[in-house]
């Protein structure tokens, strides 16, 4: 279904992704209405409107997708309940605006797939996409029995929820293993090899309601205290092969979750030259930040194209481009930034400064 200018769209979640989509959708025309339990949030100081209510709120849902042409999520930590409750074929289901039926994409596959680390490497196993070598945790007897296969060192990781390097633990020997066992507190989880990786890729391609599909180059990540640090784009020493080769693990993942919108595809590269999935989101990503000003059409633009059912733009890259994240307290001394006139500063307006806490990026254009 195409969405008209002037429609709404709706999204679930108030975070800086949100905040930016909102930003393109405007430049789309089209309004927006947020919907997170969070007052004064990211997205919704810039946004049309915006319902301030529980993920489980079923009336709220129920207001937001009355008001709503299409919905879609900025993070995957939505409960999946929430986007089942939204689009689940059953009497009684809420209707979008107009009466019609309410579209949620990406639909609820690639979330439930994007949530849970198992369900996720299993699937990209599935449909021949490698991974680390993985196996599902619950007891530490499943913990002791699978680390000798895997060897040393290797990741347990919660199966739901993690980010940023939360809910993970290294294993690098066998006394590290009760206590990595303890720390997930019996939380089920996965156990991961580890990757001798010479470098963090990533390629985050568009996916249009008709199936066309566009890639963004490669981008090189570098990684601090587990948390995206820098991206620069493109991705320098990259071979046509390596490209063609990420390309077709995006392609292969965006249409097998039926996919519509931005998918992100995180990648290592190893010492051998193999290319493995880390993991995937459904959703626009930090590592896509920098299209903004770099791409010809932004990662954020292309999602909202996608999902109102409009042609994709083109993703080439205008200029190379390096992002780099503030994150905590770089936000409070920005004057060496402004003092550049190749460097576009984005604060994401989060009041309270945490460290760790994402509060902005900047992205020189070279
Ligand atoms: P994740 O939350 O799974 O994206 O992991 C955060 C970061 O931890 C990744 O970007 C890597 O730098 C590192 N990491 C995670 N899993 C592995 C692994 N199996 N081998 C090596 N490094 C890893």
């Amino acid at each position: 279904m195409r969405v008209a200018p002037g429609g709404t769209i709706g999204i679930l979640g108030g975070g800086q992704l949100g905040r930016m989509l909102a930003q393109a959708a405007a430049d789309l025309q089209f309004r927006t209405l947020i919907f997170c339990p969070e007052e004064n949030s990211p997205a919704s100081q810039v946004a049309d409107d915006t319902i301030i209510a529980a993920y489980k709120d079923e009336a709220a849902l129920r207001n937001f997708a009355g008001r709503c042409d299409v919905i879609t999520y900025e993070f995957e930590n939505i409960p999946l309940q929430t986007v089942n409750f939204l689009t689940a074929d059953r009497p009684g289901r809420p209707q979008g605006a107009n009466g019609r039926e309410v579209s949620v994409q990406p639909a609820a596959e690639a979330l439930r797939t994007g949530q849970n680390r198992l369900t996720e490497k299993t699937f990209l196993n599935g449909i021949g996409v490698p991974t680390a070598p993985f196996a599902a945790i619950q007891l530490l007897d499943d913990l002791i029995a699978e680390v000798p296969l895997l060897g040393f060192p290797c990741v347990l990781k919660t199966q739901r929820g993690g980010y940023d390097g939360k809910g993970q633990a290294m294993i690098r020997s066998a006394d590290d293993i009760g206590t990595a066992h303890r720390d997930l507190m019996g939380q089920p989880a996965i156990v991961e090899g580890f990757i001798e990786f010479t470098r963090e890729l990533s390629i985050i391609c568009a996916r249009g309601t008709n199936g066309a599909i566009a890639f963004f180059p490669l981008v090189e990540n570098e990684h601090r205290h587990h948390i995206l640090h820098k991206t620069t784009a493109p991705a320098p020493n990259v071979s046509e092969a390596l490209a063609r080769r990420a390309e077709d693990m995006a392609r292969r993942i965006a249409e097998g979750l039926d996919y519509v919108g931005i998918l992100a595809v995180e990648l290592f590269e190893t010492v051998d030259g193999a290319l493995l999935v880390n993991e995937i989101a459904p959703r626009v990503h930090n590592s896509g930040h920098w299209s903004i000003e770099g791409a010809k059409t932004s990662q954020f633009e292309n999602h909202i194209r996608a999902i109102c059912g409009l042609p994709l733009g083109p993703v080439d890259p205008v200029r190379p481009s390096v992002m780099t994240n503030l994150i905590g307290d770089d936000v409070d001394d920005l004057s060496a930034w402004q003092n550049r006139d190749d460097a576009v500063i984005h604060l994401y307006g989060k009041d309270e400064v945490r460290a760790g806490r994402k509060m902005g990026h900047v992205t020189e254009v070279v």
